[in-house]
């Protein structure tokens, strides 16, 4: 008696039994594989084909992590010791912080990673399935024990399969057990106590085919597949460091320590002044807590979160979040011709037989159409030839015709159809030589002897035996046209369909060659490239006269293309132009392309026309296989690099003017102008209400008008260096000047500090605007385009009203209300602010004019 489904995916025995046992086990059909119904019935009972969400950390432990900063620490410490002091009301003020600032951090983390996980999942992978008898592609979701799926170089395995048949299937499974050779596969039955990495015979589920094909029973799925039982085990996090926040973070340990010395150093002089040990230890929290830029790892996450998302609604699905932050540097993108710059809609315009060129009339996949001459026997032969050595079909749809499958084939399908002929008019396929970029050709055999074949003219004609090319090739490359050859041949009873028995015996039947429109998006997009400094060049298998044609179309110069190219030869590029200290972005689609891919400083992997093998090895996919969103990616990774430059440059100077108010006032023996508690009230609102909203700054429209950043750029170069001092200055200077002069004009110290504490966040939302562009003085982008920002500010001004007014407030915080008159005096000292910092870039931006240097 079989065993039921359920039953059936406890036993991990298939390795032990013949294949008609395991067909028999899994209640299917080794040729026609379950029924639709069943399918259905299957995938009720046992659920789809995924993975369970990796179960992480926990929000416990990720709640933790949040608190267990050295930054923290010191803020708990302060608030110990306020406690100690017996400032009960200030302890739970600076522990309310504490808390306040870690939920904010968790929150923000944790929507970065879903939005990233939800990312991930976009990228679907397919199956080729035979239900009903029919192969068909589905969602790999769809799956269910007993379906029968077929397997072909590129193809991820999408779930434990038994093999039933193979050809030369060979099978990359390190995702699974870390041994990176390819493990050549055979479905013959294997002792039962054969380990898991030699079951020759069993494919697991996100293992990749690399080479040959084959053909398996599902026998587990989802979490009861091997790979689902490591998934279980491991759990995984995914994580949002890249490079650049792991430097942030030890710059911010670094800063930590200066700080915390600087503290003490101010302790030390207040001591030896004679202050009491009590007012000093507060000073020393204060300088602490305003000088540690808290804001800063949070938001750099949100900014890369950020750019994430826009960059995938525009098509460029990052799969590594480091490729967001080196996507804003790229020099040089490789990308193929067909299909990222063209549209990949082939359609033949001329066929060349016997030395007569015969115009094909029609349009796209529309199989109605006609020849310039009558159809003789040879062209005949030549179109028949063309349909048989042939993958692809073209079905109508509304009205619209497409092809499935390969569009270079389909359009021979559509010339042949033009033709009268169909499929009833070849003879019944024995045995195939695929197409690959290396071999370049395609060859067929069928009954009664006869094999077809097309592919590159040269290959072609070199196995001809007479590799003179038809003076036409080039007429017609020259065109842009996709020439491709075809040829017969006649196999003798029981040879093989191989290369070298073909060698030498095969004869030219004619040319086909074919029209691929290009995007003209891409044209527009290679155009924006070249004005952001970065060099396009084109990388294709086709023929070099078709290459420099089509490329002449995009204003592409002849030295940025290279045709014929094999997989190979596109690694030994990625590298020749990383070695000239080029950032390359590289495409690619084919399993062959992966190592290229890996080695890419950005690996763009084709999202509908690639393989799974591609999409794994690059670090991004391309929904739409254009590339325009190549571009639109390079734009949005710029905008991260600006929005990243202007947090940072925005959040220093106003931290370190914190921490300098509270050094000066115990440098000079004067009263504190801003108090522990203010400071913590200042950092905790303006790092969120106004500092982040520079996360969702749009792009400056001239991003892709500047020359890209060298990737060796520090994040902060001499010249911001220079502002974060001159700012931070200005914020001493006035915040200072305010407290001091309220304090002699007579006012109590209260409301003097209350001004202080308002000059100083006035003068941060001043600043604030003076960031929304790091050189120019008038930013390009209207601030109405910014309404995060102008929601951030009215936030604040809002904030700063009940935190001046609001009786509660006045007692937790120190502060008295001030005369409505004096807000006057602190807007004046804000645009006061402003104007210095715009002289200032002013004054940048005349000196490097001079000196005749690069923004940078
Ligand atoms: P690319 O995609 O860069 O344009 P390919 O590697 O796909 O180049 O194709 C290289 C050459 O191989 C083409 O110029 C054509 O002559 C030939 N070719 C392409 N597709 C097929 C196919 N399906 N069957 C046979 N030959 C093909
Ligand atoms: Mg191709």
């Amino acid at each position: 008696m079989p065993l039921t489904t359920a039953e059936l995916v406890e036993t991990a025995v298939h390795h032990g039994m013949p294949v008609h046992e395991v067909v028999l086990l899994a209640e299917t059909d080794a040729d026609t594989g379950l029924t639709a119904a069943e399918a259905q019935r299957r995938l009720a009972d046992l659920g789809p084909n995924t993975l369970p969400p990796p179960r992480g950390r926990g929000w416990v432990f990720q709640l933790i992590d949040q608190v267990n900063n050295p930054l923290i620490y010191v803020l708990l410490g302060a608030a110990v010791l306020t406690a100690v002091l017996g400032e009960a009301v200030d302890a739970s003020v600076v522990f309310a912080v504490v808390v306040v600032n870690a939920l904010i951090g968790f929150v923000q983390e944790l929507r970065a990673e879903r939005a990233l996980d939800a990312l991930i999942a976009m990228v679907h992978t397919e199956a080729t399935v035979i239900r009903d008898g029919q192969a068909t592609r589905i969602s790999s979701d769809d799956l269910v024990p007993g379906d029968l799926v077929t397997l072909e170089p590129g193809d991820q395995v999408p779930a434990d399969l038994r093999l039933v048949r193979t050809g030369e299937l060979a099978v990359d499974e390190s995702a699974l057990t870390g041994e990176s050779a390819a493990v050549a596969k055979d479905p013959l039955p294997l002792p039962h106590d054969t380990a898991l990495a030699d079951r020759t015979n069993m494919a697991y589920s996100s293992t990749l085919v690399t080479a040959g094909s084959g053909r398996g029973v599902v026998v587990a799925t989802g979490a009861d597949t091997e790979i689902g039982r490591v998934h279980r085990l491991v759990g995984s996090t995914s994580t949002v460091r890249t490079p650049l926040t792991r430097k942030l973070d030890r710059f911010a340990k670094l800063l930590t320590v200066v700080i915390l010395g600087l503290a003490a150093v101010s302790v030390v002089i207040g001591l030896v002044r004679g202050e009491p040990l009590g007012v000093m230890v507060t000073a020393a929290v204060a300088l602490a807590v305003g000088a540690i830029p808290e804001g800063l790892p949070a938001a750099v996450t949100v900014t890369l979160a950020i750019g994430v998302a826009r960059m995938a609604r525009r098509n460029a699905i990052i799969r590594r979040l480091p490729a967001v932050e080196t996507l804003g540097s790229t020099t040089t993108i490789c990308t193929d011709k067909t299909g990222t710059l063209t549209a990949n809609a082939m359609t033949v315009r001329t066929v060349v037989v016997s030395g007569h060129s015969v115009d094909v009339t029609g349009v796209g996949y529309d199989p109605d159409g006609d020849f310039s001459t009558p159809v003789t026997p040879e062209l005949r032969e030549c179109l028949l030839a063309g349909l048989a050595c042939n993958d692809a079909r073209i079905v109508e749809e509304h009205g619209a015709w497409t092809a499935v499958g390969d569009p270079t084939e389909a359009a021979l399908v559509v010339a042949a159809r033009k033709a009268g002929l169909d499929l009833r008019d070849v003879p019944h396929r024995l045995d195939v030589l695929p197409f690959t970029s290396e071999r370049q050709y395609m060859a067929t055999s069928h009954a009664g002897g006869v094999v077809y074949l097309k592919g590159a003219v040269e290959r072609i004609l070199d196995l001809t035996g007479n590799p003179e090319e038809p003076t036409s090739t080039d007429d017609l490359a020259a065109a842009g046209l996709r020439v491709l050859a075809i040829g017969s041949a006649r196999l003798s009873a029981g040879s093989e369909l191989t290369e070298e028995n073909l060698r030498g015996h095969v004869e030219l039947l004619g040319l086909q060659a074919m029209h691929d429109p290009p995007r003209p998006e891409a044209i527009e997009a290679v155009r924006e490239c070249r004005t952001a400094g970065i060099d396009v060049r084109m990388i294709t298998g086709d023929h070099p006269v078709t290459a420099r044609a089509i490329a002449r179309t995009f204003d592409i110069p002849e030295d940025g293309v290279y045709a014929r190219v094999t997989p190979e030869e596109k690694l030994r590029l990625v590298k020749e132009f990383q070695r000239q200290g080029h950032v390359v972005a590289m495409t690619g689609d084919g399993v062959n392309d992966a190592p290229a891919l890996r080695r890419a400083d950005i690996g763009v992997a084709m999202g509908r026309g690639g393989t799974e093998v591609a999409k794994q090895a690059a670090d991004m996919v391309l929904a739409d296989d254009n590339f325009s969103s190549i571009r639109a990616a390079v734009e949005e990774g710029r905008a991260v690099f600006d929005n990243l430059r202007k947090f940072i440059i925005w959040t220093l100077p106003t931290n370190m003017a914190e921490g300098l108010v509270i050094l000066t006032a115990v440098v000079l023996g004067t009263a504190l102008p801003v108090l522990p508690v203010q400071i913590l009230w200042i950092n905790m609102t303006t790092a969120v209400a106004l500092g982040l909203t520079l996360a969702f700054e749009p792009r400056e429209p001239d991003v892709m008008r500047r020359p890209p950043l060298p990737p060796t750029l520090p994040l902060l170069t001499g010249r911001l260096v220079r502002r974060v001092l001159f700012v931070s200055t200005v914020l001493l200077g006035l915040s200072f000047g305010a407290f001091h002069w309220w304090l002699t004009s007579g006012a109590p110290v209260e409301e003097a500090r209350t001004v202080a504490v308002n000059v100083f966040v006035a003068a941060q939302i001043a600043y604030l605007l003076n960031c929304r562009s790091l050189e120019d003085l008038r930013p390009g982008v209207p601030i109405t385009r910014s309404p995060w920002l102008l929601g951030g500010i009215a936030v604040t001004a809002g904030l700063q009203l009940l935190f001046t007014y609001l009786p509660a407030m006045n007692g937790l915080f120190h502060t008295s209300p001030i005369d409505w008159r004096d807000w006057g005096l602190i807007v004046v000292a804000s645009a006061v602010a402003y104007v210095l910092v715009e002289l200032d870039k002013w004054r940048e931006r005349a000196l490097t004019r001079r000196k005749g240097g690069r923004r940078g």
